[in-house]
């Protein structure tokens, strides 16, 4: 029997797409169950995946571009009508915690309403949690860094984006959220993975290729490319080429919404 799944509820990038939806991705590993990020609709996504709001063991939300946060707010409405009772951490960049705090209560949604108390816990780059059974480990990227130098003396924000390790005793997933280049996936793959979820939308493809197949030999079990930018999206026959010329017999996906891989 598969101890555990991942299923890309969104796939999409930050622009506005008929086809795919934001970022968000359901991770179970025994029985644990892990939302990470909460791109719009997130909401409509867990339901059809027939996900109850008290099966989530917790949510990590990467950084707070909205394609990651968007339906979040969506999604606590869900959990306060539906009256989830399990207390739920939500992990996110300590640049966040107040704002979305105050949007909760802006929104309505006070935590008097809600049967159960929502835990907002600061992500800190190499500090594991865990998540039910499963350990997560957050790794800063330099997604942010170009906006920090451009808008950090007027926005005196964090610019804090995160990558994250996820494992328990049997299985190690890679999950690149959104990265600012190849050397951000360089602490991901430290260690052998069973499966590495890779963003395409910051990243050169043919030297992200490059880069997976330059791993050693059984390195990573599977790639599952995602966030595709709309270009390599509009391309993707030719995306997929180009993928199993320069991956040979590395097992690789490109993620559709509502796929789910086991393993
Ligand atoms: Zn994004
Ligand atoms: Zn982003």
């Amino acid at each position: 029997m598969s101890k555990a799944t991942f299923q890309a509820l969104g796939t999409g990038d930050g622009w506005a797409s008929d086809r795919r939806g934001h970022s968000a991705f359901l991770f179970k590993l025994e029985d644990s169950t892990l939302l990470l990020d909460c791109g719009e609709p997130v909401s409509r996504r867990l339901r059809a995946a027939g996900v109850q709001p008290d099966d989530l063991d917790g949510i990590v939300l990467s950084h707070l571009h909205c394609d990651h946060v968007g339906g979040f707010f969506m999604l606590m409405q869900g959990f306060w009508l539906d009256q989830r009772t399990r207390d739920l951490a939500v992990h996110l960049p300590a640049e966040g915690v107040e704002p979305v705090r105050r949007m909760l209560d802006a929104a309505y949604i006070f935590e008097e309403l809600m049967a159960c108390a929502l835990n907002f816990e600061p992500l800190q780059s190499s500090t594991s949690f865990e998540v039910g059974g499963i350990t997560m480990t957050p790794h800063l990227t330099t997604h942010l860094d170009q906006l920090k130098t451009t808008f950090g003396e007027k926005y005196p924000a964090g610019f804090e984006a995160f990558s994250f390790v996820l494992e328990n005793a049997d299985t190690r997933i890679a999950h690149s959220a959104d990265i600012g280049g190849l050397g951000d996936l360089r602490v991901l793959l430290t260690q052998p993975v069973d499966l590495l979820v890779c963003e395409l939308a910051h990243v050169e493809p043919d030297e992200l290729f490059a880069y997976l197949k330059d791993q050693p030999e059984g390195h990573i079990g599977q790639v599952a490319f995602t966030h595709l930018s709309r270009p390599c999206r509009a391309n993707l026959e030719g995306m997929q080429a180009q993928a199993a010329a320069a991956l040979g017999d590395l097992p690789h996906t490109f993620l559709n919404d509502g796929d789910v891989i086991t393993l």
